[in-house]
Formats: structure tokens, C-alpha cells, sequence
């Protein structure tokens, strides 16, 4: 694709990766075909290459975002899959986190929205808040019903309480923890904990340790990282992102003798990896490349270091869902399904498992009829499988996939009790 950024415009770094990301572009459109939100609206602007002509126009002109742009941007999940079908390697990655940052900056939204993006970005990365926030919605989930009204703010709320677990988890904080492994350590990992996974699952965390410690792996969790900042960084909130990005980068990077950085939710996995491109420019940018080329997926490391499980087959078929964030984000495929057969499992996937489920970060909240469709789709074509259980690598996921009838578990919950850990809750007993 030909640009025509002015020398001035490229001086600015940003707008020179934009352009060169742009110029990779040949828009053969394959990409329409795998895109979720181009499948369920047949809309071009909600399209990857109708977005890219969107964005390239904007910067080109150099002008503040519009309505149009926030519109079409807003409803990209950020799944990526036009990543993994692109022929050409188009970053559009990188692209639609600079046009994030340029509308945040240049669009004025409207009241009602800034007021809930501002209410998620000081809540979700926080667990305590997060649990606070959990039981309030606990509260109103039964006056869900009441909620009068079609407007968008209406339905994000309605999304919101809808999205509330029924029952509390048990309060989880790790930070500042370290868990010795079983025997002999051959490993020395960091786990990033995660936000709002201590609020809302926080048996994922448990199953982690407790596999890897008994694999012979010293967990440590610094008191000092948090957040891994991909809520804020999908809004478009740079400097929020780029500060939680330092802070891990440096919690990390003074724990000594550190195999990995283990993750377990994958949607956080793809941004610790993208640390050393966001921090390209900062003091700490070599570190922050060191972290980023030392992330794992938790089903990455475990192959690596070698898991065997311990348990009879349990006679179950898991439909496992590849997350987004897992499949293209990280291009992390086999790792997952070849663990779960190892494990004893039957492994099924359902046919559009390329396609997201509608979860991706704060979508679900913020675009709740498109995320609506998209997990119906999704829950129908795995439960035409007939399995029983559905299993994801990423908390996000097994939130949005939840309340259909089946148990919805973290692949490593699994993993873990073929390997000697407890039954996850909701599982069946075929033995
Ligand atoms: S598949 Fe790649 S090159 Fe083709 S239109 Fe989409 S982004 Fe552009
Ligand atoms: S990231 Fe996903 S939703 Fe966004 S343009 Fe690409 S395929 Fe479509």
C-alpha cells in the first residue's frame, strides 16, 4: 500500500512504524475472512483492511480521530486473527495500539463512555478493588432485570452485572510470596499473578503453583509487579500502560537467577511479550527485550520442562477453546491440546476455533451485542462437539464461555489434577 506521510510526519517515530506496517499492506483481503466482527456485521470498516484504510487516512491527514474511526476501532477485539491469515505479515498489532493511543488523545467520546472506560481502567487491574467491585455487582445482579432502556450505557451495565460470578472466590493475594518446590529445585521461575484472575479465579493460580512446585520449580511472585497493563494499553492509555510495563520490567529483573516469567492468562501473555517493542524507546529497553524473550505461557513451560501426569485417563473430552491471545497473539497452538492428550484427555475443538468468543479484555462490557453474538457462536459450535468440559487459557475466556451448562476450566486446572492435584470444581466424575 502507497502512504504519503510527509518527512515531517515520519520524524515522529511512531508514525514511522505506523507507516512502515502500512506499506506492508498489499489489501488482498484475506484477512476479511477470519475477522469476527467482519463475519457477524459484513461491514468493510469492520474489517481488518477497512480499519487499516481508516487509520492510514487519519494519520495521513494528520487529524484528530471521529466518531467513524472510534466506531470501527472500538469494535476490533484486538484477537489478532488477521495477524495469523495475513500473507503479507502486516503488524496490525502495532497499528491498532498506536490508533487506540490517537483517538484516546484527539476523540472526545461521549460522557457516559469516558465515565465507564474510567471506572474500568481504576478497577479491573487492581484485585481488592476488583473483589470490591465483584460483590457490589453480586448485590445488583438480581436488578439487572430493571435496567430499562436500549441505550449503549444501559446494555454495558446489564453486561457488566451479567458478567458477575453468583458465588465470591476465596480472597487471593500473592504478591511478595515464594513457593518452594517439592524436592530438589531445577527451575526458578516469576508467575505473573494477574488482577483480576486473583478476583475471579483464583483456583488458576493455585493449580499453577502446585503443579509446578511439584515439577521441581521455585515460584516467586515480587511484591512489586502488578498489573501487566493490557486493560489500559486495549484503551488507547499509553503512559498507564507503559507504567505498569516499567514496573514489572523492573520487579523482574531484580529477582535473580529467574528460568522464565511464567503466565497463565494469556490475554496479559501477549503483552509481557510485546514489552521490549513498547519500551523500545525507554531507558529500560534492554531489560524490557530480556523479559519479554523470557515469557512463557504456562503450557509453553510446562512442555519444556516436561510434564507426565500421575492419574488414570479420567474418560472426559475437553473442547478446548484457544484463546485469541494464545492462538495469535503468541502463536501458541499445540502446546495446550498436545499437554491435555497427554494428560488423558480426549481433546475436541470446535470448527471455527480461529474465531474469538467476545471476550478480549473489557469487550464484552464495552461492546456487549457484538460479544453476545460471538459467544452464542462460540458455545455452539464446541457443545456440538459434546464434550464435558470446556477448557481455555485464559480467565478471560472461561468468564465469557461460563453459565451455558458446562464447566468451563483453565487447561492448567486440568493438568494439574492428572498430575496429583485436586478435582477442579464443576468437573464430572466418570471414573
Ligand atoms: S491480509 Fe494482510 S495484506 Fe491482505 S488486506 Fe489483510 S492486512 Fe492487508
Ligand atoms: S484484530 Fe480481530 S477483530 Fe480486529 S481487525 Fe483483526 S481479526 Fe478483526
Amino acid at each position: 500500500m502507497q502512504t504519503s506521510f510527509s518527512p515531517a510526519q515520519l520524524a515522529n517515530p511512531e508514525i514511522a512504524v505506523a507507516n512502515d506496517i502500512l506499506r506492508t499492506c498489499v489489501h488482498c483481503g484475506f484477512c476479511t475472512a477470519t475477522c469476527p466482527t467482519f463475519v457477524t456485521l459484513g461491514d468493510e470498516l469492520d474489517s481488518p483492511r477497512g480499519r487499516i484504510y481508516l487509520i492510514k487516512d487519519m494519520l495521513e491527514q494528520g487529524r484528530a480521530a471521529g466518531p467513524e474511526e472510534a466506531l470501527h476501532i472500538d469494535r476490533c477485539l484486538s484477537c489478532l486473527s488477521c495477524m495469523t491469515t495475513c500473507p503479507s505479515g502486516v503488524n496490525y498489532m502495532h497499528l491498532v495500539d498506536h490508533a487506540r493511543v490517537h483517538i484516546n488523545e484527539t476523540y472526545k467520546r461521549p460522557f457516559t463512555d469516558r465515565l465507564l472506560r474510567d471506572v474500568l481502567a481504576r478497577i479491573l487491574p487492581y484485585p481488592n478493588r476488583m473483589r470490591a467491585a465483584m460483590f457490589a455487582a453480586r448485590l445488583g445482579k438480581p436488578f439487572g432485570v430493571l435496567l430499562a432502556g436500549d441505550s449503549m450505557f444501559v446494555k454495558r451495565l446489564r453486561a457488566m452485572l451479567s458478567l458477575a460470578p453468583a458465588r465470591a472466590a476465596p480472597p487471593q493475594n500473592l504478591g511478595g510470596t515464594v513457593h518452594k518446590p517439592v524436592g530438589e529445585t531445577k527451575y526458578r521461575v516469576a508467575l505473573l499473578a494477574g488482577c483480576a484472575q486473583q478476583a475471579l479465579g483464583p483456583s488458576i493460580n493455585n493449580a499453577t503453583i502446585a503443579l509446578l512446585t511439584r515439577l521441581g520449580v521455585e515460584v516467586v511472585v515480587p511484591a512489586a509487579a502488578g498489573c501487566c497493563g493490557a486493560l489500559v494499553h486495549h484503551m488507547g492509555r499509553h503512559e498507564e500502560a507503559l507504567t505498569a510495563a516499567r514496573r514489572n520490567v523492573t520487579a523482574w529483573n531484580n529477582v535473580t537467577g529467574l528460568d522464565a516469567i511464567v503466565v497463565n492468562t494469556s490475554g496479559c501473555g501477549t503483552v509481557l511479550k510485546d514489552y521490549g517493542f513498547m519500551l523500545r524507546n525507554d531507558p529500560i529497553a534492554a531489560d524490557a527485550a530480556k523479559i519479554s524473550g523470557m515469557t512463557k505461557d504456562i503450557t509453553e513451560f510446562l512442555l519444556q520442562i516436561g510434564y507426565a501426569p500421575t492419574r488414570e485417563p479420567p474418560g472426559l473430552t475437553v473442547a478446548y477453546h484457544a484463546a485469541c491471545s494464545l492462538q495469535h497473539g503468541q502463536q501458541v497452538t499445540a502446546a495446550p491440546k498436545m499437554l491435555l492428550r497427554k494428560a488423558g484427555f480426549t481433546v475436541v475443538e470446535p470448527a471455527d476455533a480461529h474465531l474469538c468468543c467476545g471476550s478480549a479484555g473489557t469487550y464484552n462490557i464495552m461492546q456487549p451485542d457484538i460479544a453476545v453474538l460471538l459467544r452464542r457462536r462460540k458455545l455452539d459450535t464446541l457443545k456440538v462437539k459434546q464434550p464435558d468440559v470446556i477448557a481455555a487459557g485464559n480467565i478471560g475466556c472461561l468468564t465469557q464461555l461460563a453459565g451455558d451448562g458446562l464447566p468451563t476450566i483453565h487447561t492448567v486446572e486440568l493438568l494439574d489434577w492428572m498430575a496429583g492435584g485436586e478435582r477442579p470444581a464443576g468437573v464430572p466424575d466418570r471414573s
